[in-house]
């Protein structure tokens, strides 16, 4: 079977179950060759062995039945790179590109004079970290950053990711429960994309979300118990600044938990995704030193 034929019956699996069959097809095609875009357009009439077409078949079938591209091509795009993905990692959304620039933001605004210590809670695939880490080093910033994650196997995702972009010496990681391992470091700012979704819309949401992993999407009732006990370690450490994610309706559970926990003055902006709906949260607390 020729590529040109395979990627038409492909498309036609496919077509009406997703967005974009077509184009979809031919990224699944080029993970299983192991190909970029340009052998694609070069060699249409190049002939598939029998063992590339039953591949390339078993992979639509996965993606025909609601499996996420990301997880049967083991790539995502994110902050225009490219990163390993696996079942044992949240599959990392355009939307958290905005907490990159917030951090990125915050970390300029803080005029460092000693290396500046980041610390990220739910490293999940390394995306966020890695990408921070770049925009970081490209401003000639010295920085470390610790990654936690309570998933081992989110870990090994992130380790691989951060090796393939040679972060190692600049972003170390850790398993840990929030800040159980972490003992008595100090952080600049803590940045987190953390679970967030009632655990009552389990099973109702998009198929995709069911082969990610749970851990990475799923807190408490109203979706918001780990930042519940995020923003109680928060008040109770010396850090000063969280910059977090969250979902679109939770802008009042966050401020009621604030203003309930808070122990010192401190300031609380919500910003907005690409949609205009509200996505995430800076929380500064207010000390002098
Ligand atoms: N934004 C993701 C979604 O809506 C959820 C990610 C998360 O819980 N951190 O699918």
């Amino acid at each position: 079977m020729q590529i040109s034929e395979a990627l038409k019956k492909a498309t036609k699996i496919l077509y009406q179950k997703i967005e974009s069959p077509r184009k979809e097809s031919e990224k699944i095609l080029l993970s299983t060759l192991k190909k970029d875009l340009t052998f694609l357009i070069l060699n249409e009439d190049f002939k598939l062995t029998q063992e590339e077409i039953d591949i390339f078949f078993k992979k639509v079938a996965r993606r025909a039945s609601g499996e996420p591209l990301e997880y049967i091509t083991n790539q995502v795009s994110f902050y225009s790179k490219i990163f390993f993905i696996d079942y044992g990692a949240l599959i990392p959304r355009p939307e958290t590109e905005i907490l990159v620039d917030f951090a990125f933001q915050e970390i300029l605004k803080l005029s460092p004079k000693n290396q500046i210590q980041i610390l990220e809670i739910g490293i999940g695939s390394g995306a966020l970290s890695i990408s921070l880490a770049e925009k970081l080093e490209n401003a000639n910033l010295d920085f470390k950053i610790i990654g936690i994650d309570i998933s081992q196997n989110a870990l090994k995702i992130a380790k691989k990711n951060i090796e393939n972009f040679n972060y190692s010496s600049k972003i170390q990681i850790l398993q840990s429960d929030l800040f159980q391992n972490l003992h008595s470091q100090f952080f600049d700012l803590i940045i987190s994309n953390p679970p967030y979704i009632s655990e009552n819309l389990k099973g109702k949401l998009q198929k995709e979300l069911e082969f990610e992993p749970e851990i990475a999407l799923f807190s408490g009732n109203d979706g918001a118990e780990l930042f519940r006990r995020l923003l109680k370690e928060f008040f109770n450490r010396p850090e000063k600044i969280l910059i977090c994610e969250m979902g679109f309706d939770q802008k009042k559970i966050i401020q009621d938990e604030v203003c309930k926990l808070a122990n010192t003055d401190y300031q609380l902006i919500f910003y907005q995704d690409l949609a205009n709906l509200d996505r995430g949260f800076i929380l500064k607390k207010k000390i002098n030193s």
